[in-house]
């Protein structure tokens, strides 16, 4: 059997995208032998006491984080922080800034599908957001498969929410240089998540991981759900280069949906730094 991480450090509970609730969310990690956890709901800190209090509960490690939805190059970056102050004035404003577009984004993408035949979407993916002021396209997603529109979510992406497609609506999100400056001013690290998912040209691919790095930048997720093994190498390679720490996660959204169960990841290659050396004691 392939050698897993007992360490889980990026996954969503139900103050975002998150089909579990914080407590649910540990409980699962904890089952699946995860000895260090972080929650990084997307531009929301609201899960975390509870998450850290549970995690203690079961003797785990727990770091706070957020996975802050950015605007680059035209398109829609996430980066990770962790082990910030969650108290931070700064940090707090700005993701309550982001959030606070969103309902009426996702109003604008139900009059879009509603054009492309498919009404009552607003109102279906509220549904699944127990957190509605973070109403986003996973919501959407999984109310297209409920009414049996595609089959699975993934599909959904395809056809209806990405960009050029009926569903799709721009967004102002975050800058990459704003999200960066907010962790680290409140003593948290920053890493890029999930890079293997941005369909960026090689040259495109560097400029974003240069500005990230003069801003501040110090880690790249390496090891991700949604990564394959070439993939792994690839950015290893890369976060050598860089001088980047690495950071790993399954990205895990619930049961049915994810690229990977929690705690179920490749362990970070083991040349690389951890991102959680960077943590402040
Ligand atoms: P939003 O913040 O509204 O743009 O929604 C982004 C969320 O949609 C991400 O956090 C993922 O959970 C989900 N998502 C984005 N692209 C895909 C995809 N291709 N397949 C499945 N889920 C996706
Ligand atoms: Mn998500
Ligand atoms: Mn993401
Ligand atoms: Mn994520």
């Amino acid at each position: 059997m392939p050698s897993v991480s007992t360490i889980d450090l990026h996954c969503h509970s139900s103050a975002s995208d998150g089909v579990l609730s914080a407590t649910d969310l540990v409980r699962r990690a904890a089952g699946n032998g995860v000895e260090f956890l972080s929650l990084t709901d997307h531009d929301t800190l609201q899960g975390l006491s509870l998450a850290s209090k549970d995690a203690a509960g079961f003797g785990m490690r727990f770091v706070n984080g957020v996975e802050i939805s950015c605007e680059w190059g035209g398109g829609q970056v996430h980066i990770l922080g962790y082990a910030f102050d969650s108290s931070d004035a700064a940090l707090n404003r700005g993701l309550a800034d982001i959030r606070s577009g969103r309902v009426d984004r996702a109003r604008r993408m139900a009059l879009d599908l509603e054009k492309a035949g498919i009404p009552g979407c607003f109102e279906g993916a509220m549904r699944y957001a127990e957190n509605r002021e973070l109403i986003n396209r996973a919501h959407f997603a999984r109310y297209l498969v409920e009414i049996g529109i595609c089959r699975d979510v993934r599909r959904v992406f395809d056809v209806y929410l990405i960009p050029g497609r009926p569903g799709y609506v721009p967004y102002r999100w975050a800058s990459v240089k704003d999200a960066v400056r907010w962790i680290l001013d409140a003593g948290g690290v920053a890493s890029i998540a999930h890079p293997g998912r941005y369909k960026f040209s090689r040259n495109r691919l560097h400029s974003f991981f240069e500005e990230f790095k003069d801003g501040g930048g110090q880690a790249l997720e390496v090891v991700s759900g949604s990564h394959s093994p070439d993939e792994i190498v690839k950015f290893g390679r890369l976060a050598a280069e860089y001088n980047f720490a690495a950071s790993c996660g399954s990205d895990f959204h619930g049961p049915d949906e994810s690229y990977s169960d929690l705690g179920r990841i490749p362990p970070i290659p083991a040349a690389l730094t951890p991102v959680w050396e960077m943590f402040r004691k």
